[in-house]
């Protein structure tokens, strides 16, 4: 259920006709529902219901301040990777005690950024980082809350990009030299250690990846404690997959997992935070695109598109499916036509799939990717000059662009011609 949905024959989000946003912000862009964002927070916040708990909302996925503000709204925490995504959080209303700052190559300015801004913990990814933070906390006369990342040695089964979990990854350090990094966190002035954090991966559809690392957390607790450190919070990462192709297995629900954290880790009275990010963001935007030229090839038919792989980067990037329709209902027993559906981008990778099967469309169709709203936005870019899209807010029958898609003054006037180049041309 995720309130992209055909009515009278027309995709609507929530009660808004898509067309009729196109009409408004003109093509292409991402529009994002309100009630699946808010949906799927609540299935994760009530799936720990009994745990003393927090979900930190992994903004990388999709960062717009009104994602993020609604996010905030709701009570959720949020999970962030740099300096950058920790001031959009706090813009958006998180107080610093909702906000936890991951990722494995944090600098001293984000560092102090965090910790004069106030953050609920730094989950810390090396030795030498360690040591950074605590030079950088005393220097302030604070001392950090941390915890250490732990990279549990388990294979998520997911994309090899998107796998972090495993011991050739460049993420957390090895289970098996879990004590001697704590101990070293304890003798640093600046940090105070409170937990464990571990995170294996994304877009995981089986939770045996999850049952192996939280067991193995489980067993480091309770080594941990009885070196005499203290362990009260365990943050367990973000993931959960959400499923791309409708017509495949469906990966695990919220309260599946929920049910998995509370038989692994539920007895060790530790305070517990999850961070997802594409299942909260993901199958709550779509990205709507028109057809400019439908072009018969040898053999095959390209549906060109005016979105392209700078728009939605996941096919070139990880050879990601999403599911496309038309905004048009295709009437019942349409026979679907195989397409070549690219962009217009001077690289052959701008092909979002090849020999998909649609119900036919004519150029100035509508059509619309599914589960766009996650890593979708965040990885635009404005190659080949093409300015970045509008992103689109729906609630219930209202929508809101919440942002605009820039001209090419803006783009072009974010260059500068330096003095030796000035009137040479
Ligand atoms: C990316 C990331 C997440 C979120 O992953 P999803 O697959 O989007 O749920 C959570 N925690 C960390 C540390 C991450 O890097």
């Amino acid at each position: 259920m995720d309130h992209f949905l055909y009515r009278d024959g027309v995709l609507h989000a929530e009660d808004v006709a898509i067309p009729e946003i196109a009409k408004a912000v003109g093509t292409p862009f991402y529009v994002y529902s309100s009630a699946t964002l808010a949906r799927h927070y609540r299935l994760f916040d009530e799936a720990l219901e009994g745990l003393d708990h927090l979900v930190c909302y992994a903004m990388k996925a999709n960062s717009n301040q009104a994602v993020l503000r609604l996010m905030a709204s709701l009570g959720s925490g949020v999970d962030v990777v740099s300096g950058g995504e920790y001031l959009r959080a706090k813009a958006a209303g998180f107080p610093g005690d909702r906000i936890v700052f991951s990722g494995v190559g944090k600098t001293r300015e984000e560092m102090r950024l965090a910790l004069l801004g106030g953050i609920r913990q730094f989950n810390v990814e090396s030795e030498p980082e360690m040591v950074v933070l605590s030079e950088v906390a005393v220097g302030l006369g604070m001392v950090a809350p941390i915890t250490v990342r732990v990279n549990p040695d388990v294979d998520a089964k997911t994309h090899e990009k998107i796998a972090t979990g495993k011991s050739e990854n460049k993420f957390g350090i090895p289970i098996a030299r879990s004590r001697e990094v704590y101990a070293l966190a304890a003798r640093l002035p600046g940090l105070e250690v409170i937990g464990i954090d571990v995170h294996i991966g994304s877009q995981l559809t089986s939770l045996e990846p999850y049952e192996q690392a939280y067991l193995k957390v489980a067993e480091l607790t309770e080594t941990l404690r009885a070196d005499g450190h203290t362990i009260r919070r365990l943050d367990l990462g973000g993931g959960l997959g959400i499923p791309y192709e409708q017509s495949n297995t469906a990966p695990p629900l919220p309260v599946e997992y929920g049910a998995l954290v509370k038989r692994t880790l539920g007895h060790l009275d530790c305070e517990i935070e999850i961070e997802p990010g594409r299942l909260i963001a993901g199958n709550a935007g779509i990205l709507v695109s028109e057809v400019i030229y439908v072009k018969s090839g040898e053999g095959r038919d390209f549906l060109i598109l005016d979105a392209a792989m700078n728009d939605l980067v996941r096919p070139a990037m990880y050879g990601a499916h999403h599911d496309i329709l038309p905004v048009i209902e295709p009437e019942a027993g349409t026979e679907q036509h195989p397409y070549d559906i690219v962009g217009p981008v001077c690289e052959s990778g701008d092909t979002f799939t090849k020999n998909r099967a649609m119900p036919p469309v004519e150029a100035g169709a509508l059509v619309a990717f599914r589960s766009a709203g996650a890593y979708g936005a965040v990885m635009a870019s404005e190659y080949n000059t093409r300015p970045l899209i509008p992103e689109v807010l729906v609630h219930e029958h209202q929508f809101a662009v919440i942002r605009p898609r820039p001209t090419f003054d803006e783009i072009i006037n974010r260059d500068t011609i330096p003095e030796w180049l000035e009137g040479s041309a």
